[in-house]
């Protein structure tokens, strides 16, 4: 079968995600048959680089000799079974392994099966816990700008971009929003520190306001990845944590996109020394292998739940996928090459080598910031660097970046006018280079 074949056979029955189908008439869609380590390989043998780790969950490599064994033994020896009631050994040891990797403070795991319905568990329980322990005004969430938690109605409500949110604004929870601290927008002579501290009045003043009706504050530490990788200081969840412990306010710490390494450390928040109430872990969890998610929180708060059947406290959540053995079993293994490899030690040179070859686009006249936290780093085409005037978004110049990649063996797929780059960590040093290099001939069509 080549390509085309394939193709047509695809568009005849698919719905694609996150896509206008009518695209697809001039856009090529892109088959592939088989993955090996950063590359992806087509029905007539072209490669390419993946170098957005297939939105974002591939850590080690596609098909890891070590993670694809780890999910062929479960596989022989249970693949799936109910969680409620019932449990099985790789649940049991991958809770008690994130219990102990995550910050201090988060005893307690509950399973779902994807980064949304993560999400829409997180929020359900805060909720739940306030109504359990006799805040029944507390029915109302803090979002920043610009953020993103996924697209099922509770997830999207509290995210802020508009490009997925306002065709949807009518079905949805409003949340109070406030500006994030996005270091892009610092005035010039800022650092992303102070920038940081000055942005966080805003959400100070929203908290003493708002407090008495508000459940938790929820965010993405450190990066807002589909709000086009923009990045703030981790001085701001040291304020957010401290000032929602004293307003009396969960905080709920998404670390679906940015944990497991990717801004450097294992987790976002041990920058900033926190513990939040929450914490939402998917994508990287099974190294990009199955759909799997985890809420993380505290004893404090599953305690809240814990008493007489009779009295109607109970979590009643679930999801018939709900920490599955063979994503349980991907997710040890994963964890088990951060151990072993000394993964976020050896990530360091990678992280420098990817700030060096990046480098080179902040002379680009059409660049206006190069910007990088840890393993992602993003590229902010403008139309005029001066002004930072952004290209018209009808002009869809980032799509010609993507184009010119895959003419070139690099899977780049960048949002809006933003390219960014978040490989898997079994990149080489070369491969960055080859990775750079296509996104700078991608960049200077793309502004042409
Ligand atoms: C991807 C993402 C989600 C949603 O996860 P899905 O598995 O796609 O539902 C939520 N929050 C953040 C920060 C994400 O990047």
């Amino acid at each position: 079968m080549n390509n085309n074949d394939f193709k047509q056979r695809d568009l005849s029955a698919l719905w694609h995600p996150c896509t206008q189908m009518k695209d697809h008439e001039w856009l090529p869609l892109v088959p592939i048959k088989k993955g090996d380590g950063v590359w992806l390989e087509d029905f007539e043998g072209n490669r390419y680089l993946d170098a957005i780790s297939s939105w974002w969950v591939n850590l080690f490599g596609h098909c890891n000799p070590r993670i694809n064994n780890a999910v062929k033994n479960q596989l022989d020896t249970l693949e799936h079974v109910l969680l409620a009631g019932f449990s099985h050994e790789p649940a049991v040891q991958l809770a008690e392994k994130l219990v102990s990797v995550t910050p201090d403070g988060l005893d307690k795991v509950f399973y779902a099966d994807n980064g949304s319905s993560a999400i829409e568990v997180a929020l359900k329980m805060s909720f739940h816990y306030w109504q359990n322990t006799g805040h029944k005004n507390k029915t109302k969430f803090i979002t920043l700008s610009n953020s993103y938690h996924g697209e099922t109605l509770g997830a999207l409500a509290v995210g802020d971009v508009t490009l997925y949110k306002d065709t949807y604004a009518p079905l949805l929870m409003q949340p109070i929003t406030v500006p994030s601290p996005d270091c892009y927008h610092r005035e010039s002579g800022e650092s992303c520190a102070e920038h940081a501290i000055r942005m966080f009045e805003e959400m100070k003043s929203a908290l003493e306001q708002h407090a008495h009706e508000t459940c938790a504050v929820i965010v993405e530490p450190l990066v807002q990845c589909a709000g086009s990788m923009r990045m703030y200081d981790p001085v701001y969840l040291s304020l957010l944590r401290k000032t929602c412990d004293e307003y009396n306010v969960h905080l709920i710490a998404d670390e679906i996109a940015v944990g497991f390494g990717r801004t450097g450390t294992l987790f976002a928040c041990e920058q900033s020394g926190i513990t939040p109430d929450f914490m939402c872990l998917s994508k990287g969890l099974t190294g990009g292998y199955l759909p799997l998610s985890a809420v993380m929180t505290t004893s404090k708060i599953y305690d809240a739940f814990y008493d007489e059947y009779q009295n109607l406290t109970a979590f009643l959540h679930s999801h018939s996928y709900t920490g599955n053995p063979l994503g349980c079993s991907a997710a040890l293994a994963t964890l088990d090459i951060f151990k072993q490899d000394n993964v976020i030690e050896k990530n360091k040179s990678l992280i420098q080598k990817l700030s060096q070859a990046t480098e080179q686009f902040n002379d680009h006249l059409y660049v206006a910031e190069v910007r990088q936290t840890g393993m992602i780093a993003a590229i902010e085409m403008v139309k005029d660097k001066t002004t930072r005037e952004p290209y018209p978004w009808q002009e869809r110049r980032g799509l010609k970046v993507y184009e010119h990649g895959l003419k070139n063996g690099v899977l780049l797929r960048p949002l809006g006018n933003v390219i960014y780059f978040m490989p898997p960590y079994v990149i080489t040093e070369e491969q960055i280079d080859l990775m750079v290099k296509v996104a700078m001939e991608g960049v200077n069509i793309a502004t042409s």
